[in-house]
C-alpha cells in the first residue's frame, strides 16, 4: 500500500494519518491510540511494537485505564526523596520521575507484587533481599564494602560511584524487573550528594524489607503455630514419662530443650 492510500487505525478505527505506526499481521495503530496505550512511556513497551497483535494493544490500553485510576486513588504515606511513594493504605507503591519527582506518569504497583531487590553500586551487589528471605550486606560508609572495593574495583579506589540503583524484581511476566536510579553519573563518594543518595537507598532497601516481611504467606504462620503445638504435645509426652519414672529429669530437661529448640 502507498503512503499516500488511506488506511485505518485497527483498534480506533479512525483515519491513521501519516504517523502510524505498524503492528503485527500489517496492521496499524493511529498516534491517539499508541498514547492511550501508554507507548510513549519507554517502559510500557514490554516487547517490540511491529510485533504487537490487537490483543496486545487493547490489553496495553485497559493497563493504562486501571492504573490512571490506581494513580488518582495514590495517597503516599510515605515518600523516599524524590525516587519512591509508599501508599501503605492500599498498599501500593510506585517509582517517582528521576528528574521532578512526579507520579503524574508513573506505574502503580502493588505490594504483592515485589519478589525480590539488590541493591547494586557500580553493578556490583551491595545489599539484596526478599520474600522469604532476610536482608543481607548493606554495608555501612567504608565497610566491607570499601575493602573489598580497594582490593577489586578500580573505582571504588578512586573513590568515585558511577551509579547506584535498586533492582526490583516482580511477579509480573510483561515487566519483570524495575530500577530505581540513585545516582546515574560519577559521584564522588565522600560527597554529600552520594552520601544522602546511599542514605535514601538503605531507608528505600528498609521499607522493602518491612513490606516482603508482611508478604510473608499466612500457610508459613501455620505451619510454624503447628509445629510449636506439636512441640508441646511432645512434651507432655516426655513429661508423663517422667512422672513414670522412665525418663530421669535430666533426660525430661535435654528432650524439652531439644523440642523448644533452645
Ligand atoms: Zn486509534
Amino acid at each position: 500500500m502507498g503512503i499516500f492510500s488511506k488506511e485505518v487505525c485497527i483498534i480506533c478505527e479512525k483515519d491513521v494519518g501519516l504517523s502510524r505506526t505498524r503492528i503485527a499481521d500489517g496492521k496499524c495503530i493511529c498516534p491517539s491510540c499508541f498514547k492511550e496505550a501508554g507507548f510513549d512511556k519507554l517502559n510500557n513497551i514490554t516487547k517490540p511494537i511491529k510485533q504487537m497483535t490487537v490483543e496486545d494493544i487493547r490489553n496495553a490500553i485497559i493497563a493504562q485505564k486501571v492504573n490512571k485510576s490506581d494513580l488518582d486513588s495514590f495517597n503516599p504515606t510515605k515518600r523516599i526523596g524524590n525516587y519512591v511513594e509508599f501508599d501503605d493504605n492500599n498498599k501500593k507503591w510506585l517509582i517517582l520521575s528521576s528528574i521532578l519527582g512526579k507520579r503524574n506518569k508513573s506505574t502503580v504497583y502493588e505490594y504483592s507484587d515485589i519478589v525480590d531487590f539488590e541493591l547494586l553500586e557500580d553493578g556490583e551487589s551491595v545489599s539484596s533481599g526478599g520474600l522469604g528471605r532476610a536482608l543481607v550486606g548493606g554495608a555501612l560508609f567504608g565497610g566491607a564494602g570499601a575493602i573489598v572495593g580497594g582490593v577489586t574495583g578500580k573505582k571504588k579506589t578512586t573513590g568515585i560511584c558511577s551509579s547506584l540503583k535498586l533492582k526490583i524484581t516482580l511477579k509480573n511476566i510483561n515487566n519483570p524487573v524495575v530500577y530505581v536510579n540513585f545516582i546515574e553519573t560519577d559521584m564522588k563518594k565522600n560527597g554529600t550528594i552520594y552520601k544522602n543518595a546511599y542514605k535514601m537507598a538503605h531507608e528505600c532497601l528498609s521499607v522493602l524489607e518491612l513490606i516482603c516481611n508482611q508478604q510473608q504467606p499466612s500457610s508459613e504462620l501455620t505451619s510454624q503455630q503447628a509445629n510449636s503445638s506439636s512441640a508441646a504435645d511432645e512434651i507432655l509426652k516426655f513429661k508423663q514419662l517422667l512422672d513414670m519414672g522412665v525418663l530421669t529429669p535430666e533426660e525430661f530437661e535435654e528432650k524439652k530443650k531439644e523440642l523448644l529448640k533452645i
